[in-house]
């Protein structure tokens, strides 16, 4: 019998290819012998590997660590590498060093972890922006508000997790593929003074619709925990629109200071937009508030306001889900034109980009952000 390192597939006796099924068992004996590089314990004994995936040949093994050691793991953490990747069938595996859980001190990144959620201590405040339904403005809104907090002189990052239609890298003019430091970590592209990170660098537009629920998973953990963030005031997340089970994994593996929730004010949409609301608060996400994207039309020439939609509702709504009420963005061409090309409206005519400045002065003051 032969086998093909790395690869998916093993010849047998009669000379047929047959699928291999790498276990967690297979990387757990692979990697039994190895201790701790400051105090010499067996990491397996103690319990220090978790979150064991396998997924298309992709390996994921968390490793828990003291972050303020994280250095004196680097060569362990190419060591379990290496040897994960010898393992036929796994052809590419990650490593995350994520905080040990066993800290003195209790916080909210302790109780994040013992959540299985990730630790992010660089970062302030993370929040998201959901919607109910796609097609809402829920990325318009999350570039726009990110633009105008970075504005203000925050330090803000955008992670665009919408796997359906990733368009961040679009409405920011940003191309290509993340470049790597030296501790491999993915330099996040920046626009605008934002730093940003987007499913659409990793994947192309053939991507089957079907891979990208699994692939969400794996490509968070490595938006969160391999990609050179920095130090963050605020991350903003454009979820993916729907409350479906990617949506509510995606929540929950985040420590969320909240969730925003963006609606065009048709009765549809609205009715949507609850049920994302009731998705935050069944996993105790709170609600930083509401918008009203494409509440009017403002006549060019004679200034009427015309509420094309239901305009109000959202506020409406609002107030009956007792959720704060953010404010309402217009439909403008110009919103529309400078998502496509790339240069953000935010950035624009300073009356206009307004909307978005006095719904991202709100959202400071929540955030006690000075
Ligand atoms: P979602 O993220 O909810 O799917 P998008 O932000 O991608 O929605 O917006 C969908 C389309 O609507 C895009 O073409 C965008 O430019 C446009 N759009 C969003 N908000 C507005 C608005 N307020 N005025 C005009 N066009 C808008």
């Amino acid at each position: 019998m032969t086998q093909r390192r790395n690869g998916m597939f093993k010849k047998n006796t009669s000379d047929q290819l047959t699928k291999v099924h790498p276990t967690i068992a297979d990387i757990l004996s692979r990697l039994k012998d190895l201790s701790d590089p400051i105090d010499g314990s067996n990491l397996l004994d103690a319990k220090r590997f978790s979150g064991i995936t396998i997924n298309n040949g992709l390996a994921q093994i968390c490793l828990t660590i003291d972050p303020s050691q994280a250095p004196s793991y680097f060569a362990l953490e190419q060591t379990i590498k290496e040897r994960v990747c010898a393992i036929p069938g796994i052809p590419k595996a990650l490593v995350v060093l994520t905080a040990h859980q066993a800290l003195e001190t209790p916080s909210t990144e302790h109780q994040a972890l013992s959540r299985g959620q990730f630790y992010l201590p660089n970062i302030k405040h993370i929040i998201a922006i959901g919607s109910g339904k796609g097609g809402v403005g829920k990325s318009t809104v999350s570039v726009n508000l990110a633009i105008a907090l970075q504005q203000m002189g925050l330090k803000v990052g955008l992670l665009d997790a919408d796997i359906y239609g990733p368009s961040i890298p679009t409405m920011l003019g940003l191309k290509g593929q993340p470049e790597l430091d030296f501790e491999n970590k993915m330099i996040p592209p920046e626009a605008y003074g934002l730093k940003t990170m987007s499913m659409g660098y990793l994947m192309n537009d053939e991507t089957p619709v079907i891979w990208r629920g699994p692939m969400i998973q794996s490509a968070l953990q490595k938006f969160l925990s391999a990609v050179a963030w920095g130090d963050l005031d605020v991350l903003v997340i454009d979820l993916p629109p729907g409350t479906g089970d990617v949506q509510l994994t995606l929540i929950q593996k985040v420590p969320l200071k909240g969730a925003i929730i963006v609606s065009t004010p048709q009765d549809v949409a609205l009715l949507d937009a609850k049920k994302a609301l009731l998705m935050f608060e069944r996993v105790d996400v709170p609600i930083l508030g509401m918008i009203e994207n494409m509440s009017f039309f403002e006549c060019p020439s004679c200034h009427t306001q015309t509420p094309i939609f239901h305009q109000g509702s959202v506020k409406d709504a609002a107030s009956k889900l007792k959720a704060e009420y953010l404010g309402a963005i217009p439909i403008d061409i110009q919103i529309r034109i400078s998502s496509d090309t790339g240069i953000p409206f935010a950035t624009q005519t300073k009356n206009k980009a307004l909307y978005f400045d006095t719904i991202a002065r709100r959202l400071r003051e929540k955030l006690h952000l000075t």
